[in-house]
């Protein structure tokens, strides 16, 4: 039984002055496995100080310096891949393969960041001046529980390549990963202050996060609504926001694409993490003429999918995470019926023999127009919309016509053609014949999915801001002119 009561604040876990308790629940089984107490803003204020104190030693540390921690990270994380593999399962209800995925990349992340890091030009010249590229400041980094240990890593690796100080509140919905991984992170031995973190609930400790003058900068990952929120309570300090928010992917599966192969592919794409995924491909467009064949395709796909038990490794959905998810996802798929839209697989309620437990019935609807709320909202559950298009202007006007553009998929027997009807997709990322990102590749949004990128290079840029110092020898040439 987890009784998790502290915050991590310069170099120390230390009991939180707030009081506000949350019950921990099994979402394979609602059974409770522990409590935690969420910090409040006072306990924000302190990390804010303890990382503004360990903010000018990190901004003025070597490359060398900086690589060493990542390195120390990524071990102390590694340390811990299985346990934070278990609370992914335990307390989350990640299947075992999707865990193992999430565990791995906690400590992958810092290596690929280091990666990032050994070669980059943090000086320039251009013409007489020099640019400097500097760490933005203190920053809050702000996660969801969806991804909560990847989500963590990958923030810290990133501030800490820039040399930046962080606080980091992770979403209160993920205690026992946010201690597994904090306990990990405090092995490696960091400066004190370096990174400090605590739980707390959004309206106050995020809320204090995004208006102290204190913070240059927010790194979020989250939802478009709490995004908007954010940037707005921001924008009073002028701090740096980087929004990493919601998706509504397409997956466009041309008509000379092996539907064999292809279609499960895209399912996966659809129901990975249980569906809660920002990534997840939940529209599927297919051509018209061959829209009966992939019906056929993906309802054979979709049953032979296991749901159950996280920890069978032959699960591929366990539960969603908790009951409001559960909720919200049972009431889209009411919707869904009420548009119009026909039910080829699952549909309300639990699948049987799942009597407890947050589980959903993967679910798939075909004639879905793509101005049904089912085809526009992100459901954040193993909910498919099959939509049909006619011709390859069409497939990219319906993929394009949607708030969010975070990732595509596209799928063809001919790469090139797959790769020019990619160019013409409004999204952060596409992915052609694959489901598996690059992880040292930029990843971000476009629209209402977010602005700025993260991992790699990119994520560690979104840390640094140029200072541009132009010597006096250039002055009389100017002034000549
Ligand atoms: P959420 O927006 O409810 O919460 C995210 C975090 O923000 C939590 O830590 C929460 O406590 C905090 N928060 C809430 N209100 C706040 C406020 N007013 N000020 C500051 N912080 C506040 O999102 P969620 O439900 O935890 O996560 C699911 C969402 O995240 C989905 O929309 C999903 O698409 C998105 N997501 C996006 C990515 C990406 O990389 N684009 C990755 C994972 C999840």
């Amino acid at each position: 039984m987890w009784n998790i009561d502290q915050a991590y604040i310069d170099g120390a876990f230390v009991p939180v002055h707030g009081t506000q308790r949350v019950e921990i629940a099994n979402p394979a089984t609602g059974q409770r496995i522990g409590s935690a107490t969420l910090a409040d803003r006072e306990d924000a204020k302190r990390a804010i100080a303890a990382a503004n104190r360990a903010q000018p030693a990190m901004a003025r540390s070597t490359r060398a310096e900086r690589l060493d921690m990542l390195r120390r990270l990524e071990a102390a994380v590694l340390a811990r891949t299985a346990q934070i593999r278990d609370a992914t399962v335990e307390e989350y209800g990640g299947p075992l393969a999707r865990a193992q995925w999430v565990s791995n990349y906690a400590s992958q992340c810092f290596a690929t960041t280091a990666r990032a890091l050994e070669d980059y030009a943090f000086e320039r010249r251009i013409g007489d001046a020099t640019v400097v590229m500097e760490p933005v400041g203190v920053a809050a980094l702000i996660t969801p529980w969806n991804a909560a240990a990847g989500s963590i890593c990958s923030k810290v690796a990133s501030a800490v390549a820039a040399g930046c100080a962080s606080v980091i509140k992770p979403s209160e919905l993920g205690p026992i990963q946010a201690r597994i991984v904090t306990e990990a992170l405090h092995e490696a031995g960091l400066p004190r202050g370096a990174f400090n973190l605590l739980l707390g609930c959004g309206e106050d400790v995020g809320d204090e996060l995004s208006t102290s003058p204190e913070v240059a900068k927010i790194s979020f990952t989250g939802s478009t609504a709490t995004g908007k929120r954010i940037a707005r309570a921001g924008v009073e300090t002028m701090k740096r926001v980087s929004l990493a928010l919601s998706g509504k992917s397409a997956t466009i599966v041309l008509d000379d694409a092996d539907f064999a192969t292809v279609l499960p592919l895209a399912l996966n794409a659809a129901f990975m993490n249980n569906g809660q995924a920002c990534v997840a491909g939940t529209r599927l467009l297919v051509p018209r003429h061959r829209m009966a064949e992939a019906i056929g395709q993906v309802q054979r796909a979709a049953a032979a999918m296991r749901v159950g038990d996280p920890r069978d490794p032959a699960t591929a959905i366990g539960p969603l995470a908790s009951q409001a998810q559960f909720e919200r996802v049972q009431q889209f798929i009411r919707r869904g019926i009420e548009e119009g839209a026909r039910l080829v697989a699952g549909g309300e309620g639990r699948p049987e023999g799942l009597e407890r437990g947050w589980f959903v019935r993967p679910t798939v609807f075909a004639e879905v127009r793509n101005d049904m709320a089912i085809a526009r909202e992100e459901i954040f559950g193993p909910v498919l919309s099959m939509i049909a298009f006619d011709g390859e202007d069409d497939a990219v006007a319906i993929a394009n016509d949607s708030p969010y553009g975070l990732q595509a998929y596209v799928f063809s027997a001919r790469p090139q053609r797959a790769l020019a009807l990619a160019a013409r997709l409004h999204a952060g990322t596409v992915l052609v014949n694959r489901i598996a990102p690059e992880l040292g590749a930029p990843f971000g949004g476009v629209k209402q999915s977010g602005v700025g990128r993260e991992f790699g290079v990119f994520g560690m840029e979104a840390f640094l801001e140029p200072k541009t110092i132009t010597p006096a020898a250039a002055e009389p040439a100017r002034a000549a002119v």
